[in-house]
C-alpha cells in the first residue's frame, strides 16, 4: 500500500515524500481511513510504529478540507482539535510532528504543558490556534482561567492513555472530558489495553472502531534484546566496559532513582566515559537543552530515569540499557520500544541481578520467551541469578 491511496490531499504527500516515508505503516494504513471516515476509533500501538502519524496526517487533512479551503476563521481563544499526552517532552515532540507534517499547509499548533510561564501560551491562544497539544493539568488551568474555549472544538485525541492513567491524570481527563462538546470524533492510542484504559475509552469515546497492531514482526526482529547478569556492585564497571568494547554510538539509560542518574555519571566520567542525566529533579530548560543535545548527537550517553525519559523521541536511537530493570512489564516494552523505530535496527540491554529475578521473571513471562543472555569473563557473577520459569508466579507474592 502507499500513502496515495489514503485519500491524503496533495500537499500532505509532498511533504511525506520530502520526509522519506515511503509507505504507511500498519497502523497507518488501519487508522488513517478511520479517522478520515469521522469514525470513532480506540488503537493499540505502541511507540515507534508510526503512531503519531497515524492520527495527526487524518486531523491536519480533515481541519485542511472542513476549514481552510472553505476560509473560515477560527474565533480567539478557540481550538479545533485537543490531543492529551502524559508528558512536556511528548507534547513538544507531537507538536514537532504536526509542524513538520502541515508543513506546507496553513494550519496552526502549539505545545502546552506545565512547569513553565503560562503567559507566552495564553499569548499564542489570543487569535486561536487549531491545534493544541497538551499535558491534562496545565490544559485544564488554562480552561479555568478562560484563555481557551471548547466550543469550536470537534476532535479529541488521547495520546498513550496508558501512561496518561499511570501517571494519575484520570480526574482532570474527566474534567476536560465534561467541558468538549458532544458533538465530536473521538480518538484513543494506547500502548497497553488495561481495564482502566477501557473504561476510560468507554467514557470518552462512543461507538468506537477498534483496532489492533501487533508489534509489527518486522520492527520486533530488528530490536535484538539481549541481557547480562551481573553483582550489584559491579554494575557501572560492566557498564563502562560494554560501552567502551562494545562499539556502541549513542545510548539511553534507564536507571530508577534520581540519585542514582546523578551517581551513575560521576562513576562514567571516572572512566573517562561523558555522559548526562536527566530526572525531575533537574530544571524544564536544562532537561530540554540535553535531551536537544542527545538528540542531536552532541550527548553520546543519557541516564534517565523512567518518568523523565517517557516521551523521548529520537528517530535513530540504537540502544537501549536497562541500567535497572523496571517493576512493571509494560515499562520494559515501551522502553525496548524506543530503539529500532519504523525499520531502523536496535539493541535492548538489560544489567540484571539476583534482587532483579522476580522483574525478569515477569518481563521474560509476557515475551514469552528467555532474553539471550551474555557473558563477559571480565565480570565473573557470585550472586547467580535463575533462569527464569515462564508462567511462574511465585505463591507468596503477588507478582
Ligand atoms: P511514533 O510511533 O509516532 O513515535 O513514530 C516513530 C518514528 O517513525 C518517528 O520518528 C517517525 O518520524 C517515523 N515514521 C512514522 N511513519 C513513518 C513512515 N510511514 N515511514 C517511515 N518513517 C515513519
Amino acid at each position: 500500500m502507499s500513502f496515495s491511496t489514503l485519500k491524503l490531499s496533495r500537499q500532505i504527500l509532498t511533504t511525506l515524500n520530502e520526509l522519506g516515508y515511503e509507505k504507511p505503516t500498519a497502523i497507518q494504513s488501519k487508522a488513517i481511513p478511520v479517522v478520515l471516515s469521522e469514525r470513532n476509533l480506540i488503537a493499540a500501538a505502541q511507540t515507534g510504529t508510526g503512531k503519531t502519524a497515524s492520527f495527526v496526517l487524518p486531523l491536519l487533512e480533515q481541519i485542511n478540507n472542513r476549514y481552510k479551503k472553505q476560509h473560515k476563521k477560527l474565533r480567539g481563544k478557540r481550538i479545533r482539535a485537543l490531543i492529551l499526552v502524559p508528558t512536556r517532552e511528548l507534547a513538544v515532540q507531537v507538536n514537532e510532528s504536526i509542524e513538520q507534517y502541515a508543513k506546507q499547509l496553513e494550519i496552526t499548533s502549539m505545545a502546552m504543558y506545565g512547569g513553565v510561564d503560562s503567559q507566552p501560551q495564553k499569548q499564542r491562544l489570543i487569535w486561536g490556534v487549531d491545534i493544541v497539544v497538551a499535558t491534562p493539568g496545565r490544559l485544564l488551568d488554562m480552561a479555568h482561567k478562560r484563555a481557551l474555549h471548547f466550543d469550536e472544538l470537534d476532535m479529541l485525541v488521547l495520546d498513550e492513555a496508558d501512561r496518561m492513567l499511570d501517571m494519575g491524570f484520570i480526574d482532570d481527563i474527566n474534567k476536560i472530558i465534561e467541558r468538549l462538546p458532544d458533538e465530536r470524533q473521538s480518538l484513543l492510542f494506547s500502548a497497553t489495553m488495561s481495564q482502566d484504559v477501557r473504561a476510560l475509552a468507554k467514557r470518552a469515546i462512543y461507538k468506537p472502531v477498534e483496532i489492533t497492531v501487533a508489534a509489527d514482526k518486522t520492527s520486533k526482529a530488528k530490536i535484538e534484546q539481549w541481557l547480562v547478569t551481573v553483582d550489584k556492585s559491579n554494575k557501572s564497571a560492566l557498564l563502562s566496559h560494554l560501552i567502551q568494547t562494545q562499539n556502541w554510538q549513542q545510548a539511553l539509560i534507564f536507571i530508577e532513582t534520581k540519585h542514582g542518574a546523578a551517581k551513575l555519571v560521576s562513576q562514567l566520567d571516572k572512566r573517562g566515559i561523558s555522559a548526562e542525566s536527566i530526572h525531575s529533579g533537574r530544571t524544564q530548560e536544562i532537561r530540554e537543552k540535553i535531551l536537544g543535545d542527545f538528540k542531536s548527537g552532541k550527548i553520546r550517553f543519557l541516564v534517565a530515569t523512567g518518568i523523565a525519559a517517557r516521551g523521548i523521541d529520537i528517530g535513530e536511537l540504537s540502544h537501549v540499557i536497562n541500567y535497572d530493570l523496571p517493576a512493571q512489564v509494560d515499562d520494559y516494552i515501551h522502553r525496548i520500544g524506543r530503539t529500532g523505530r519504523a525499520g531502523a535496527s536496535g539493541e535492548a540491554v538489560s544489567l540484571v541481578s539476583k534482587d532483579n529475578f522476580r522483574e525478569l521473571c515477569a518481563i521474560e513471562s509476557r515475551l514469552g520467551h528467555i532474553i539471550e543472555r551474555k557473558e563477559f569473563a571480565e565480570f565473573p557473577v557470585k550472586k547467580t541469578v535463575p533462569v527464569s520459569i515462564l508462567n511462574y508466579v511465585p505463591k507468596n507474592k503477588r507478582s
